[in-house]
C-alpha cells in the first residue's frame, strides 16, 4: 500500500464564449498537488491541441541565424576558452581547469555561490536538442562530479551542490554555446532546502524514504513511468514545476559522493533521450537541476533527484513562459498532461 497520495481536484468554470457564438461554455479545470511539496499545477483540457498559443514552435531559420551571428564573439569557440576562460587556483584544481574529450570545466567569471563552475559541453557553438549524445553528456557530468569531489575534499564546510543547465537564451542563458553549471554552497538554495525539509518530515511521518516510495509508486502505476536506466528511475512529474517536466531519482544514492561511473552514464542517457523527445516535439530550450543531499552524509530521507523542463522556444518576438502564475504564485500550468507526455516520451526510453 503506497504511502504517497496524488491529490487533485476539479473546478468548473462557465461563461458565454465569443468563440462559441456567445453560447454558455463550460470548462473543467484540474488542480494537482505535488505529494511532497504541495506545489500546485493547473490543467485545463480546453487548451489541449493549443500549445502553440503559449509555446510558439521553434523557428529553425531564426535559430540558425542566431547561431551564426553569435559564433564570432563566443569566448568558448575554436579553442578560445584556453586564453579567455578563468582558472581555479592550483591547490583546488591542478592546471586550473578540467578537460575530458570535448568538454572543459572552468570557473564562472561572475560566481553566484562559493563554488560556481561552467562546463563547456562540446566544441560546437550551436546545437539542437537531438545533438546531445549520451557520450558528450557523460563527459560533461563526469568532470562535474570530479570537480564536486575535489571541492568537498578541500572544503568540507561546503556540502550543498547542484548540477544545472540553462540552454539557449529563453532558458536564461546569456550565450548560445552549450554549457552546464555547477553550484556549491555552505547552505542549500531555497528549493533545495524545502526538498530536504519535506523529505525529513515524510520520513518522520511514515518511517520511509519519500524518493524510494515515489519511484515504487510511479513504477507500479505506470501512467507516468518512463524507464529504469541503470540505477536511476525516470518518469514524468505528476504536478510539474515547469513545462513537460521529466524527473529522475537515484534510489540508492543520497549524495554525489556516492556516485559511480554507472550513475553518471545513466544521467547522460536519460537526459539525452528526454532532449531527443523534446526535439521531436519541436522544443529547443531547457533547464535542468540535479539535486544531491549534503555531501559526505548518507541521509535516509533523501535521494539524488533531477528535474528537467523545457522552456520557451527560439523564435523572434520572444515571450517568456514564466508569468505571475509561476514566478510569484509559484504554481504551474500544464499544457501536455504528464500521462500523455509519458506515452509520447516512453518510446525513447524503451
Ligand atoms: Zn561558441
Amino acid at each position: 500500500m503506497s504511502k504517497i497520495s496524488f491529490t487533485s481536484w476539479k473546478q468548473v468554470v462557465e461563461f458565454h464564449s465569443p468563440i462559441k457564438n456567445g453560447e454558455l461554455d463550460s470548462q473543467s479545470i484540474e488542480v494537482r498537488q505535488d505529494p511532497l511539496t504541495g506545489h500546485q499545477s493547473v490543467l485545463n483540457q480546453a487548451l489541449h491541441g493549443k500549445i502553440t498559443f503559449a509555446f510558439p514552435e521553434t523557428d529553425y531559420d531564426y535559430l540558425r541565424r542566431r547561431m551564426s551571428e553569435t559564433v564570432d564573439q563566443c569566448f568558448m569557440c575554436g579553442g578560445k576558452w584556453r586564453a579567455t576562460s578563468p582558472r581555479y587556483p592550483e591547490q583546488l584544481l591542478p592546471g586550473g581547469r578540467l578537460q575530458k574529450g570535448e568538454v572543459v570545466l572552468f570557473p564562472n567569471l561572475f560566481p553566484l555561490s562559493a563554488y560556481h563552475a561552467v562546463v563547456m559541453v562540446g566544441e560546437k557553438h550551436g546545437r539542437t536538442l537531438d545533438e546531445f549524445s549520451p557520450s558528450l553528456l557523460s563527459d560533461a557530468f563526469s568532470v562535474s562530479l570530479e570537480f564536486i569531489r575535489r571541492c568537498f575534499e578541500k572544503d568540507p564546510q561546503t556540502p550543498y551542490f547542484t548540477i544545472n543547465a540553462n540552454f539557449m537564451p529563453p532558458a536564461g542563458s546569456s550565450i548560445m554555446h552549450p554549457h552546464i553549471q555547477i553550484l556549491g554552497s555552505p547552505l542549500p538554495s531555497t528549493h533545495h532546502r524545502m526538498l530536504l525539509e519535506k523529505s525529513l518530515a515524510y520520513l518522520r511521518d511514515t518511517g520511509s524514504c519519500y524518493w524510494t516510495d515515489l519511484v515504487q509508486t510511479e513504477r507500479e502505476s505506470g501512467t507516468r513511468w518512463l524507464a529504469d536506466l541503470g540505477k536511476s528511475s525516470w518518469f514524468t512529474a505528476f504536478s510539474p514545476i515547469g513545462s513537460n517536466e521529466v524527473d529522475a531519482v537515484w534510489p540508492e544514492k543520497s549524495n554525489f559522493c556516492e556516485w559511480e561511473e554507472a550513475d553518471i552514464s545513466a544521467m547522460a542517457l536519460g537526459v539525452s533521450r528526454a532532449l531527443l523527445a523534446y526535439h521531436e516535439m519541436k522544443f529547443s530550450s531547457f533547464n535542468f537541476t540535479c539535486f544531491s543531499g549534503p555531501l559526505g552524509k548518507t541521509l535516509p530521507e533523501f535521494r539524488c533527484f533531477l528535474r528537467l523542463v523545457n522552456r520557451q522556444n527560439m523564435h523572434p518576438h520572444y515571450r517568456t513562459d514564466d508569468f505571475y502564475l509561476q514566478k510569484l504564485l509559484k504554481d504551474e500550468i500544464i499544457l501536455t498532461p504528464p500521462e500523455d507526455l509519458a506515452s509520447l516520451m516512453g518510446k525513447k526510453f524503451r
